[in-house]
């Protein structure tokens, strides 16, 4: 597209293009600026070795748990397609002594163990009591009940073999979390709202499937770095080395540090949050094999929690062939290795070839004669993994979500301190509107935007 847009958001995961999608819909023009290659950010899909090799973002829960999310896949129409979401079988188990305790977060669990014995369950059950009790809002984490207690403080109360076999690792692998580090609301809430694993499901086309479809549909440059965003008469400057945009509004829908970087011209309440919000990196290895493995036990199971004191490099392994069936080729197999914090901390900064080393030599204990049948290897780093929501961010955010409407917006999973993706979707509406009444409220749905042809 030529010519000045209404909008640039810059960002193309599934907060930039859900945003763009809202304010073009309102009859906007808006170009989206995306540094990487090709769109989804953190829930992007690789296409390597006739396999799909999510990179990022694995599964997404029903539509009780992630109603912006499902409202975009039926407004895009992919719940017409019985096939396109569906269901993850055996979804998470958990490693214990030599092979995978099965039915971990799910009701059945609480009958045949998953790897806990009856007083931690019973314990779970306590700790799902009091989490009702504290009221978790994952749009509002810093209303809750638990004010701003940390994962550690929340834990501290329950059954040690409940936090080292369950809770910590979860926390640890699925979100890069530091318990003494991490308030226990946004937690608390992502517990209480994701609801039983055995609702899981994913996306067939890939994790980026979302993403795919909206840019589709959108004026999106890749290759596209912005590298610092100011206010000029009229609007706003975008500078780039692919050359500077203008637009009389700017969304910035990058992790939070991110942002602060591009923007420094900020509002004082603006920047303490962006400040407050700080993420915890993850490293994932995918592995893509000559024939189909799994861990002992994991019985056609996904996701296996691997605690700490089982390893403690190795967080999380996923099956991904097991997720749904079109991840890899026939008689072939895709698995991914999840780095622990601690596995993270000593690996972000190393090559390829020691990661693969290091994570290989954990997963061999799970999944004896693995080295023999890598066919191939790709190493998923991430600085800005997920949201890390401190006790400080909690306290600074009731004054950002208070701001008024600017020239300068934001989206992303960081805005309600959200470790997933219905986090960033959801900024999405809350970032169009407030834009949209920046700029003098919608324009009437008579004046559609074209659908603009995807630049790569
Ligand atoms: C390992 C891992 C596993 C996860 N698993 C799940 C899961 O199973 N389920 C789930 O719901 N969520 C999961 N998530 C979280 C989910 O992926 C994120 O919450 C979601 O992608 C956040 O979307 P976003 O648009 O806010 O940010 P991003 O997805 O990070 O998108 C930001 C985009 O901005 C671009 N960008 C950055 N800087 C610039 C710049 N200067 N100029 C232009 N573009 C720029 C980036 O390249 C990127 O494309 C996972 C994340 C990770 C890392």
């Amino acid at each position: 597209m030529s010519g000045r847009a209404d909008v640039a958001v810059v960002g193309a995961g599934p907060a930039g293009l859900a945003t763009a999608h809202t304010i073009a819909r309102a009859g906007r023009t808006v170009r989206v600026l995306e540094a990487a290659d090709a769109v989804g950010g953190r829930t992007r899909t690789l296409r390597e070795h006739g396999c799909l090799i999510d990179t990022g973002a694995e599964m997404l829960p029903p539509a009780d748990a992630y109603p912006a999310t499902w409202r975009l896949i039926r407004e895009l129409g992919l719940d017409a397609d019985p096939g396109a979401v569906p269901r993850v079988r055996g979804a998470l188990g958990v490693w214990r002594s030599g092979r995978v305790r099965p039915h971990a977060g799910r009701p059945l669990g609480l009958l045949t163990g998953a790897g806990l014995s009856l007083r931690a369950r019973a314990d779970l059950v306590r700790l799902q009591v009091a989490i009702a009790a504290a009221g978790a809002d994952p749009e509002h984490p810093e209303r809750s009940g638990l004010g701003t207690r940390t994962l550690a403080d929340l834990l501290a109360d329950h059954h040690p073999e409940l936090v080292e076999r369950l809770l910590g690792p979860l926390a640890a692998g699925f979100f890069g979390w530091n318990p003494e580090r991490t308030a226990a609301a946004p937690f608390a809430a992502h517990l209480a709202s994701a609801g039983s694993t055995a609702h899981w499901r994913t996306y067939r086309d890939g994790m980026d499937t979302l993403a795919r479809i909206l840019a589709e549909r959108l004026d999106v440059s890749t290759g596209h770095p912005v590298t610092g965003v100011e206010h000029v008469p009229g609007g706003v400057l975008l500078s780039s080395p692919q050359g500077d945009v203008t637009a009389r509004a700017a969304v910035l829908a990058v992790p939070a540090p991110v942002a602060a970087r591009l923007y420094p011209g900020a509002h004082p309440d603006e920047r303490a949050y962006l400040r407050a919000c700080a993420y915890a990196p993850m490293l994932r290895l995918s592995l893509v094999l000559d024939r189909p493995t799994a861990p002992a036990g994991a019985r056609g199971g996904f996701a296996v929690l691997v605690p700490a004191a089982e390893d403690p490099l190795l967080n999380v392994v996923t099956v991904d062939h097991h997720k749904h069936p079109a991840r890899a080729p026939r008689g072939r197999g895709l698995v991914s290795l999840i780095a622990s914090p601690q596995g993270t901390a000593e690996l972000l900064g190393a090559s390829d070839a020691h990661v693969v080393r290091r994570l290989m030599k954990s997963a061999e204990r799970l999944m004896p004669g693995l080295s023999g049948r890598v066919r191939a290897h790709r190493v998923h780093r991430f600085r800005h993994g997920l949201p890390a929501p401190s006790p400080q961010a909690l306290a600074a955010r009731p004054a950002f979500a208070a701001r008024p409407p600017s020239a300068v917006d934001y989206a992303g999973d960081w805005i309600a301190l959200r470790p997933c993706s219905e986090g960033a979707v959801s900024s999405a509406a809350r970032a169009a509107d407030r834009v949209l009444a920046f700029l003098g409220g919608a324009v009437p749905e008579t004046a559609p935007t074209p659908l603009q042809g995807t630049e790569t």
